[in-house]
């Protein structure tokens, strides 16, 4: 009997419904983009386990373990971490640590494992009747006050640490998310759960809370949706080539993607041509950081940089020749950033910052060429 993770299942969301059939096969796949990430969950976690040892050496522990014997995933060895990645993903955990320092003790859990069967009963997680399993990077179980109504309640606070940039408050509703929404509520009966999105490269964290007593009908629902995503997966799943091939982890061993390089269709060409950039461009990028090869690497390039003290000077000059600031200003080109930047001095917080914001701005169509992920043609 299979189980599945929500990251195989979003497999299919964002690639192809063959990159779940060939993770069912055991293919190997593309785990470079992920060796930062690994580390500096690896090293958070261990911090959190181990509240009285020196981070520093924690971390050197786990730089040294990734990098020379690599990882175990759901008893699958993977290989080790290359050292730029791994001080990468050292340097965030510990920058992490040290703004928001990884909490430890009772009710905190970490890397904590969950495993249900068909019929969302707990099992072991490596258990044969095992039909979902999942991994949360921190749980923290909390006995809660509500002053107002004089009463204790369970809080469940599910934290998901993030290495990509583009981790944002739009990472709380995705399929994961509710994954581990369902996972907290089945597994400990909690009355609010808060969902967090903790950013190690911003140093952000976002958060929903969800009630279940309130949202029990939509929690169900989203059991229900990922018993049905299971089912749909235990089935024979075709591939189904195209955007979803950008950053396929299966896209080096995947025979429907290298068809798609001999397509006669030039547009089945240029997306083959811009995944093999998109998984060759960081290498690229580390192989001629010192050094440009066959042209290829940083090349120095010159543009205009704006002095510090330019708008002083300018201002200056205008007085000089008589002109009013309010002249000035009416000359001055705005752009969405300069706006911005002035709506956040004036404003008190975001949502202030919104609305100041809708007074000067308006949504604008315009052509961007490009891929979009999973369109169909
Ligand atoms: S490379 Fe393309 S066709 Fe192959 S599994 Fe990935 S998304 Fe599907």
């Amino acid at each position: 009997m299979i189980a599945y993770h929500p990251t195989t299942i979003k497999l299919h969301s964002e690639h192809c419904p063959h990159a779940v059939q060939l993770w069912k096969q055991g293919e190997k796949y593309d785990r470079s983009i992920f060796h930062t990430g690994v580390v500096a969950h690896s090293i958070l976690e261990e911090i959190g386990k181990n509240p009285d040892k020196e981070p520093q050496q924690i971390t050197d522990e786990q730089v040294e373990i990734h990098c020379s014997k690599g990882r175990e995933y759901d008893k699958n060895p993977e290989p080790p971490a290359p050292i730029p990645d791994a001080l990468e993903g050292a340097r965030l955990a510990l920058k992490w640590h040290s703004r928001n320092p990884v909490p430890s003790g009772e009710g905190i859990h970490h890397e904590e494992h969950y495993a249900f069967d068909k019929d969302w009963k707990e099992v072991s997680y490596y258990d044969n009747n095992a039909r979902f399993r999942t991994i949360l990077d921190v749980v923290e179980v909390e006995e809660q006050f509500d002053e107002a109504s004089e009463e204790t309640y369970t809080s469940v606070t599910v934290r998901d640490y993030k290495t990509s940039w583009m981790a944002t408050d739009k990472e709380l509703d995705t399929f994961q998310r509710r994954c581990q929404a369902v996972v907290a509520w089945l597994r400990y009966q909690p009355d609010i759960i808060i969902l967090e999105i903790a950013n190690l490269r911003m140093g952000k964290t976002y958060h929903k809370e969800i009630n279940t007593h309130f949202e029990t009908d939509k929690l169900e629902k989203w059991k229900d949706d990922i018993s049905l995503a299971i089912k749909t997966l235990d089935n024979q799943l075709n591939p189904s080539p195209g955007s979803g091939c950008i950053r396929c982890p299966y896209s080096r061993s995947c025979k429907h993607f290298e068809q798609m390089n001999n397509e006669e269709d030039i547009i089945k060409q240029y997306i083959a041509a811009k995944e093999t950039v998109t998984r060759l461009e960081p290498l690229v990028k580390k192989a001629t950081k010192d050094k440009t090869k066959d042209g290829v690497g940083f090349q120095t390039k010159e543009r205009k940089k704006v002095l510090d003290d330019a708008s002083q000077t300018l201002l200056a000059k205008w007085i000089e020749n008589d002109g009013t600031v309010e002249q000035l200003y009416d000359t001055l080109d705005l752009s969405v950033t300069s706006i911005t930047k002035i709506a956040k001095i004036l404003t008190k917080n975001r949502q202030q910052r919104d609305e100041l914001m809708s007074t000067m701005t308006k949504p604008e169509q315009y052509p961007s060429f490009g891929i979009k992920k999973n369109a169909k043609t």
